[in-house]
């Protein structure tokens, strides 16, 4: 008999996974990949939704699209985990796996910053996008606070990156010269391990007149009297807040008991958790690495090699690397990179590629080439 393989989750860990299975393993594999929702969208599409640059349609990619040998791709949400057993329980029906694969994100957390859910705008999910799509083009005067409310939070440059695009955003519709924008972030630099990259963060910063505040978070809103408070009871006042919210692992993962502290645990080198056969990848995972697609990428490509090795009886492969790269978005059409490596030495490094046009290109095949490689399309 083939050997169950699960993962609940397809977004880019689960994805990656399902595929590396399938193009190692081909009709051998046995391969059950879950999702309670109908597409995947990647995180950057948000930024482009958000300020109009994209519709929402146009960055969805169908799960009904994946066709590979050897995988199936189910509709239905997880509503709970056996992990000694490695049993799943669904809304559609219940799975039992050889080898079960927790890749289901990091869920956001309104209810840990009061006041956010009703006075602020997050721009971290889909909806959150597309509502600030409708919002920010009535905005056309006063100060707009791009806040984080707790760190780690997915994509660090993210929330830079975003202070960036609304800074050209609002100077493209003539408005910038009536707006403040302040970007409060609960981290020493933007990108913590890479001072060069923060550096041309910062000079950027300094460069659009956006007010930058790092080391602070925001505790809260008071959406009456449009306040955002900080960390030590400091208060800025606000007419647009774009909020990144605090982020904790899905609650089926922590009824599960999988959860030590804030994520699930695992062998960073293997991705195994306390669990036999039970393995974590990606945001939901505690490995040390930034919450970003390319670690849930990379850390899946560990196990499938790790189970097609099992599976055909072959050389176990390499440990996981944390290594990365993310592209950074400045504006003005220009994309910088940072190379960033998590676990090699005693700490993160990071090299920065300055802001050009050939990073843009490069970004779009990012893209493109998960689009084709995962979708077929
Ligand atoms: C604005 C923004 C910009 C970003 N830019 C980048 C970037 O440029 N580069 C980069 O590498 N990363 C970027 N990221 C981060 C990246 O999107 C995430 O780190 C990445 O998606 C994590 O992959 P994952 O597989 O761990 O989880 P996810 O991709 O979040 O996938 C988890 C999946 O699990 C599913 N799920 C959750 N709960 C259940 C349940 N109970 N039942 C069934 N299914 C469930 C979800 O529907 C989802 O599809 C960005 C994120 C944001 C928000």
């Amino acid at each position: 008999m083939s050997t169950r393989v699960v993962i609940l989750g397809a977004g880019f860990g689960g994805l990656e996974l399902a595929t590396t299975l399938s193009e190692g393993l081909g009709d051998k594999a046995d391969v059950t990949l879950i999702d309670k929702g109908e597409a995947f969208v990647f995180g950057y599409s948000k930024l482009d939704v958000m300020f109009g640059r994209t519709s929402p349609e146009a960055v969805r990619l169908a799960y009904r699209d994946i066709a590979k040998s050897g995988v199936r791709v189910v509709k239905a949400t997880v509503t709970a985990i056996d992990p000694e057993n490695r049993r799943v329980s669904t809304d559609g029906g219940e799975y039992e796996a050889d080898a079960l694969v927790v890749a289901l994100g990091a869920d956001y957390d309104m209810d840990a910053t009061p006041g956010l859910a009703e006075g602020g705008n997050e721009f971290y999910s889909v909806a959150g996008a597309e509502r600030l799509a409708e919002l920010l083009p009535t905005f056309t005067h006063g100060r707009a606070i791009v806040g984080v409310c707790g760190a780690p939070f997915k994509c660090p440059p993210a929330p830079s990156e975003t202070a960036l695009l609304l800074h050209e955003y609002l100077t493209a519709r003539g408005v910038r010269g009536d707006c403040e924008i302040s970007f409060v972030l609960p981290l020493p630099s933007p990108v913590p391990p890479s001072p060069e990259t923060s550096a041309a963060l910062i000079e950027a910063f300094a460069e659009r007149d956006i007010e930058f505040l790092p080391n602070t978070r925001i505790a809260s809103l008071d959406p009456a009297r449009k306040v955002a408070v900080l960390d030590g009871g400091g208060e800025m006042a606000y007419d647009l807040f774009l909020g990144v919210p605090k982020h904790r692992a899905p609650d089926v993962v922590v009824a599960a008991g999988m959860v030590d502290d804030v994520y699930v645990p695992v062998n960073p080198r293997t991705l195994q958790t306390r669990f036999p056969g039970v393995y974590a990848v990606g945001d939901v995972a505690a490995v040390g690495v930034p919450k970003a697609g390319v670690f849930a990428e990379g850390a899946a490509r560990v196990v499938a090699q790790a189970l097609i090795a099992q599976i055909e009886r072959g050389e176990q492969p390499g440990e996981y690397d944390g290594l990365g790269s993310c592209y950074i978005e400045f504006g003005g059409g220009r994309v910088g990179r940072v190379d960033v490596d998590f676990l090699s030495g005693p700490k993160p490094t990071g090299t920065f590629h300055e802001p050009s046009e050939a990073l843009v290109v490069q970004k779009q095949q990012f893209g493109a080439s998960r689009r084709a490689r995962w979708f077929g399309a």
